[in-house]
This record gives structure tokens, C-alpha cells and sequence, in this order.
């Protein structure tokens, strides 16, 4: 039977290890990294997690600040919050929680982001960087996947890595991440042909496609490490469950070592998400990156 990844335990670790880099930015550079979240709407998940976005904000030391706009506010007030924020030397990272309403443009607004707050690393400046190997600001459920197939294989230098999925808030960027790990690549999504066979020569499976339960166990090779993006509801015997995109029960027989949902990427992402709050505040100020 694979390994079972912990990243609820892993992200617990990284996030102990943000909160003394925050004491030390305080004590030392008398720096309190900030982070301002900007929800627009009622949508019921994107509140709970603008909610765990900001507890865990403040429980790591930093300063957490929700600005909730109804769901028929104009784009051009969301602009002009953005650029306030922009202008607000308090404040190191901006998130804006997507998806926005309809009305509302999220590019333009993801871009009218300062880049170096851009802590979510969608701004098209940070996706240029990433795609051309320059230090910049990565999104996070992608920098929280990686950490996590690095910790259960040790280095992924020369291993095949197939990518399931290539949106720009995921799949690209996981690719990405991989190519400057030094993986052969491969970047699988709906037109894929044969998609049991593309995935069998991986060695790393990052499975981020958003269908439930989609890939199965005999699509692995032997021994091969999953991770687990898929967040999906469904109902099951009655009852609401959330599932990833990998099946987990046919896929942990066959797997050297795979994620869970939930317990799996999803605790990484807020934790990557401080830790890039940090690095944009000691960017900002000029002040060495403490060790995290
Ligand atoms: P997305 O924007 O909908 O992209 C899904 C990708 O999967 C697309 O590239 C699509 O291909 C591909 N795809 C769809 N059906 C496929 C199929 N039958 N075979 C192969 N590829 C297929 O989704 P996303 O934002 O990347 O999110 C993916 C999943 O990750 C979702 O379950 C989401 O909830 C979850 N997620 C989790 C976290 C977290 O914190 N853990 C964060 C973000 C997302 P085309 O491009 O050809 O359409």
C-alpha cells in the first residue's frame, strides 16, 4: 500500500516555522509582514476560506486585514480598493478571492495588483517570471504541491512528471515548478489521447483536472508518487463528501506514496500563501528572507 503524504501536518510545520520568521522580522527589523484579502460576494466557500486565510494570518504573528464588498460592486471601486492597497506601505501582500462576479474583469483586476504584492503569484508579470526561471512571487497551491512530491521522493532531478490539467492557476505553474526541478514534463488535458498511457510513464502523477475521482489505479505505474489537487463534492450513500481527482482507493494499491483529500494539498495552500507574504514583505523592505 502507498505512503500516505500528510500535508495537514506538513503545513503545519512550515507554518511554525513562518510564525518564528515573523518574530524574527519583528524583533530584529521591527517588520510586521500584512496581508489584506478582498472578497466580493456571498459565494459560501470562497468565505470560508477568506475566514481560515485570516485566522491563520493572524495566529503566525503577521497583520490580517478582510475588506468584504457586496456581490454588486462595481469593477472600478474594486480598482480603486486594489490601488489603495497598492499605495498602503502596512500591507506586503493583496489577495483578491476568486472568482469574482460576473460583471467583474479578474484579469484586469489581478493585474492592476502591485506585482511585488501579488501573493497569489497570478499577476502576468509573476506568471512571466516563473515561465522564464526569475525570481518571482509562485501560486501557491503549486509551490505547496511541489514541496510536497519533494518531501516524499527526495529530489525530483531526471524523474518523468505528467502534470493532469493546465489551467494558470495550476497546471501551468505546477509545470513549471517541475521543468526547474528538473523533471521531463508532460502536460496532459482534455484533448489528451490516451490518457491511461500518457499518466503510466510518469514517476510523479500531479492530478489537478477538478473531476472526481478520474484517475484510476491501473493508470499508475507501480510505485509511482501521486499528488491529489481535485477538491470535488459529491454525494455519497446519502451523504456530502469531498474527493480529489485521483480514485484513492485504487490508486493507494498500486502508489509508492500518494496524497489524501482532504488532508493532502489543501492544508499547503494557506501556508503558502503566509510564506509568500513574508518573502514580498522582506522583498519590500530590503530585509534578507529568514529561513522557513
Ligand atoms: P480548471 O481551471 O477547471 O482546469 C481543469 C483542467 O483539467 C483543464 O486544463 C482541463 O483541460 C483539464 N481537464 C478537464 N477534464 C479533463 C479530462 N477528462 N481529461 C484530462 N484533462 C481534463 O481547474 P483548476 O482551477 O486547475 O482546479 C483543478 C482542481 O484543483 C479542482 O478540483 C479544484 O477544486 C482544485 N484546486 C484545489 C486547490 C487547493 O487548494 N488544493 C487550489 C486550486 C484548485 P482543458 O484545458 O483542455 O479544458
Amino acid at each position: 500500500m502507498a505512503k500516505k503524504i500528510d500535508g495537514k501536518a506538513y503545513a503545519e510545520g512550515l507554518r511554525a516555522r513562518i510564525a518564528k520568521a515573523v518574530h524574527e522580522l519583528k524583533t530584529k527589523h521591527n517588520l510586521t509582514p500584512g496581508l489584506a484579502v478582498v472578497l466580493v460576494g456571498e459565494d459560501p466557500a470562497s468565505k470560508v476560506y477568506v475566514a481560515n486565510k485570516a485566522k491563520q494570518t493572524v495566529e503566525v504573528g503577521m497583520n490580517s486585514w478582510e475588506h468584504k464588498l457586496p456581490a454588486d460592486t462595481p469593477e472600478k471601486t474594486v480598482l480603486e480598493l486594489v490601488e489603495k492597497l497598492n499605495n498602503d506601505q502596512a500591507c506586503h501582500g493583496i489577495l483578491v478571492q476568486l472568482p469574482l462576479p460576473k460583471h467583474i474583469d479578474s484579469t484586469k483586476v489581478i493585474n492592476a495588483i502591485n506585482p511585488a504584492k501579488d501573493v497569489d503569484g497570478f499577476h502576468v508579470v509573476n506568471a512571466g517570471k516563473l515561465s522564464t526561471g526569475q525570481d518571482s512571487l509562485v501560486p501557491c497551491t503549486p509551490v505547496g504541491s511541489v514541496m510536497l512530491a519533494k518531501d516524499a521522493l527526495g529530489k525530483l532531478d531526471g524523474l518523468e512528471a505528467v502534470v493532469v490539467g493546465r489551467s494558470n492557476i495550476v497546471g501551468k505553474p505546477v509545470a513549471q515548478l517541475l521543468l526547474q526541478e528538473n523533471c521531463t514534463v508532460t502536460i496532459a488535458h482534455s484533448r489528451t489521447k490516451d490518457l491511461p498511457s500518457v499518466v503510466r510513464r510518469a514517476d510523479l502523477v500531479i492530478a489537478a483536472v477538478g473531476r472526481p475521482e478520474m484517475v484510476k489505479g491501473d493508470w499508475l505505474k507501480p510505485g509511482a508518487c501521486v499528488i491529489d489537487v481535485g477538491i470535488n463534492r459529491i454525494e455519497r450513500d446519502g451523504k456530502g463528501k469531498l474527493v480529489g481527482d485521483c480514485d484513492f482507493a485504487s490508486c493507494e494499491k498500486v502508489a509508492g506514496s500518494i496524497t489524501p483529500v482532504p488532508g493532502g494539498v489543501g492544508p499547503m495552500t494557506i501556508a503558502c500563501l503566509l510564506h509568500n507574504t513574508v518573502h514580498a514583505a522582506c522583498q519590500q523592505h530590503s530585509v534578507p528572507v529568514p529561513a522557513m
